[in-house]
């Protein structure tokens, strides 16, 4: 077995462990396998062992990837986009993670118009209100949610989060809590639901499914260090 097939399935049964944990169904979660830095080779490897869902960061890299790679993958853009790349990547993705802003929601609506898409996408919530990061702060959102549903090319499907990097997961467990909580408030001021909280990384990924994560993004834990 290669390296990344075993480390897949320790990643699988730590999900597995997890959802037990929490008393979660396997299927609510599901494993976005970060490949951003990591050429189609190891990608390949990572297909074959049965991974089919991949994150990158950056427009290029899923540009020049993808080609090289089965059709039936699916892709999520998982960095912030600008407003110049919106035409690229729409075409080449299941899923804008990262929407930060109401300008590149607008932007994204209006080329998802003239392309005949309807993308889906997620809201980046900066939890900690880190001026470093990008992201809507929660009162942001709240005011700006009835705008962003106006946008009727985008599927708004949930919200994602970064919480500042701590080497201990129980630092993260707090960000967590605050994305589901501020998911829940948001499905009721918009009266839709938004089944998707996309939060977990290598270090914290366990904590992030005990606290309802449907999507985690495993990098380091399954290509190895960038
Ligand atoms: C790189 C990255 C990840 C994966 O991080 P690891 O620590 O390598 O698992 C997850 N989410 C985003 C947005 C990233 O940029």
């Amino acid at each position: 077995m290669s390296d990344i097939a075993s480390r897949l399935e320790q990643i699988r049964e730590r999900m597995t462990s997890a959802c037990a944990r929490a008393g979660r169904d396997l299927k609510s979660v599901e494993l976005v396998a970060v490949s951003k830095t990591k050429p189609a080779e190891l990608i390949q490897e990572a297909v074959d062992a049965g991974q089919s869902l991949f994150g990158e960061n950056r427009v290029q890299e899923v540009m020049q990837k993808k080609p090289l790679l089965p059709s039936r993958l699916r892709w999520h853009l998982i960095g912030p986009l600008q407003s110049n790349k919106v035409r690229k990547i729409l075409p080449l993705v299941e899923m804008i993670e990262a929407v930060d802003s109401l300008d590149i929601a607008r932007d994204i609506n209006r080329i998802a118009a003239e392309l005949g898409l309807h993308p889906k996408v997620l809201l980046e919530i900066n939890v900690a209100t880190e001026s470093s990061k990008h992201g809507f702060s929660a009162a942001q959102v709240r005011a700006q949610l009835e705008e962003l549903y106006a946008l009727d090319r985008l599927y708004i499907q949930g919200l994602m989060c970064i919480p500042p990097f701590d080497p201990s997961p129980e630092a993260s467990r707090g960000y967590f809590i605050q994305l589901r909580t501020l998911r829940e408030e948001l499905e009721a001021l918009g009266g839709a639901p938004l089944p998707v909280l996309s939060m977990g990384m290598s270090h914290d990924f366990e904590t992030a499914i005990e606290e309802g994560a449907s999507l985690v993004r495993v990098g380091t834990a399954i290509f190895g260090g960038r």
